[in-house]
């Protein structure tokens, strides 16, 4: 049997179009700072590329900044906008938004489904003082969502600003800057490559730069552009959104608790991305899960964030209050082309895991 890949939110498969117009683009010899022919045409491919993205997500081309993925737009945009503000994070939010806040920024707490706590956010925000508020929009762990709009209000309301971590929505529920003041996104996490991302800004807002040097993005971010990365960008950016994964995610669920009504769908009770699903199996380790599905033929993740390969009890489920099951959470999340097959492949590897697993218990 074919492997079957659901890790989509660690990265998802490329599309073709994107490799299509990397392509292209690597074909070109010329630097899009230079001033000749060979020059302005790469600047071309690059100015295109900016508007395509900043358009498709509701922003201006000339409020875009590429940087080298939603980690750079992240820590581009909270230690930016962060001068002589306060920064509130969500409890559950991704390493590279906690990383850039720092320790001392003010922690919101999430309610059991996932959610902000949006009572604890506006007493956080009516404490004082000018603050940025950096959450993310939908949660790479659950797939839930935060309700954007409320936590948008509650900002204009006190002054604050609102940067969102937007890198798991795209390519899979619409999205745009809307109300937030700044948003950073990931080209891999929609079918471009890796190593490429940008943040958008609100018209007439600025951020200072993390790297300097030839002046690129308007001096926002210094180094040439990673131009055939950007144009893979760009393309993926424009593909339609896939159909249809919330019911194979629907599937895979209701299979599993057929299967094992032990477990636990974190947050599953909120609004969530239709490709993910958070499936908690007590007193089963997530390592454990993950290996024995990947000798399956199944790419899964843990639930925990694991950056280096080694998997650690998850921040984002512990928030939730899953205590010790939080070790226990495998995290399937559907690509773009995922296919009807899915789901009995999963279900076929994960029923023997989890028989195979009772046995050695008893
Ligand atoms: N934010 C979230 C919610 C993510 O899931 C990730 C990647 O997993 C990032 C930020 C970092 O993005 P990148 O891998 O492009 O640096």
């Amino acid at each position: 049997m074919p492997r079957l890949y659901l890790d989509a939110n660690a990265t998802e498969p490329m599309r073709p179009e994107a490799i299509t117009a990397m392509a292209e683009a690597l074909a070109l010899p010329g630097n899009p700072s230079s001033v000749h022919v060979e020059g302005r045409a790469a600047r071309r491919i690059l100015e295109e590329a900016r508007e395509t993205i900043a358009a498709r997500f509701g922003a201006r081309g000339r409020d875009l900044v590429f940087t080298s993925g939603g980690t750079e737009a992240n820590a581009l945009a909270i230690r930016g906008l962060a001068a002589g503000r306060r920064v509130l994070v969500g409890a559950t939010e991704h390493p590279a938004v906690l990383a850039a806040a720092g320790p001392e920024a003010g922690v919101i707490p999430v309610l059991p489904d996932g959610t902000l706590d949006l009572g604890a956010l506006e007493a956080a925000l009516g404490a004082g003082g000018p603050t940025l508020v950096a959450v993310m929009a939908a949660n790479n762990e659950t797939g839930v969502l935060h309700p954007i709009e409320a936590i948008a209000e509650l900002c204009r309301q006190h002054g604050a600003l609102l940067h969102l971590d937007a890198v798991q929505m795209p390519g899979r529920l619409p999205f745009s800057l809307g109300p937030a003041d700044s948003v950073a996104l990931s080209a891999h996490k929609l079918g471009g490559p890796k190593g490429v991302g940008a943040l958008l800004l609100r018209p007439g807002l600025d951020t200072a730069p993390l790297l300097t040097g030839g002046g690129q993005e308007s001096g926002r971010r210094g180094g040439t552009e990673a131009l055939p990365a950007i144009a893979g960008f760009a393309a993926a950016a424009t593909c339609a959104q896939p159909e249809g994964l919330d019911a194979l995610r629907d599937a895979i669920e209701a299979g599993v608790k057929a299967l094992a009504p032990e477990v636990v769908i974190a947050g599953n009770s909120a609004p969530r991305l239709p490709n993910t699903t958070s499936l908690i199996l007590p007193g089963v380790a997530a390592e454990t899960q993950v290996i024995a599905l990947d000798l399956a033929g199944v790419a899964v993740s843990a639930g925990a964030a694991c950056s280096s390969g080694k998997v650690r009890q998850s921040h984002v489920l512990a928030a939730m209050g899953y205590g010790a099951d939080a070790a226990c959470a495998i995290r399937v999340s559907l690509p773009w082309n995922a296919g009807k097959d899915a789901v009995a492949q999963f279900l076929g590897a994960w029923g023997a895991m989890r028989e195979r697993l009772a046995a050695r218990k008893n």
